[in-house]
């Protein structure tokens, strides 16, 4: 089986949306329960209080949205990043549209997991899984389909090695890339819905 990475940011400022834009949002795009994107299969857009910071990958606290560089994405995916995942625009103060920068979603989504001491609790409004992994992250062989991209929540993308293999060692602002150890069975001792 390939192996497969975590690209994950180590940003320490995830993005604020913009207070009126999420306002709107939680009645029609994010779900009411956990103000997550409800998943409709389009690409969703966001609007920011202010510019990104120019990581590579980052979050936009309290939506659960990624946003990533086109830069980064190309270096994924030279074929083209929207064959694999589903990419909105990022909107930044007065709604102008920020170059360089998209929302990234998946369909296939893939949990990192962690150890005993990883919790996790169920969105009672849309069945989401929020799951916070400590310690040692791996997932698990049955969770991997054929895809060689996933969306990791928390925890940006997770791609396979082939793909990974075409942006380590390159310069991105506050990107981690990590191998994820492929496991048989959990060792968090939880009962996972589904
Ligand atoms: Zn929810």
């Amino acid at each position: 089986m390939m192996d497969f990475y975590q690209l994950s940011s180590k940003s320490p400022n995830p993005e604020t949306p913009d207070t009126g834009w999420f306002f709107e949002a939680k009645k029609t795009l994010l779900c009411k329960g956990c103000s997550s994107p409800r998943v409709t299969g389009k690409p969703i857009d966001v609007v920011l209080q202010t510019q990104p910071d120019r990581s590579a990958v980052n979050i936009v606290h309290g939506v659960c949205i990624q946003i990533a560089t086109n830069a980064l994405l190309q270096g994924l995916f030279p074929e083209g990043p929207h064959e694999s995942l589903l990419l909105g625009k990022v909107l930044g103060p007065e709604r102008k549209e920020v170059a360089g920068f998209v929302t990234l979603m998946n369909r296939e989504r893939l949990l990192v997991r962690g150890n005993e001491r990883s919790t996790f609790r169920v969105c009672p409004d849309c069945q989401r899984v929020w799951y916070s992994a400590i310690g040692k992250r791996y997932i698990l062989k049955r969770d991997v389909g054929s895809a060689n991209v996933y969306e990791s929540q928390y925890g940006g993308l997770v791609v396979s090695e082939d793909v990974a293999k075409r942006v380590i060692g390159g310069t991105w602002r506050n990107l981690v890339i990590r191998k994820l150890e492929l496991r048989d069975e959990p060792v968090d001792g939880l009962n996972l819905p589904g």
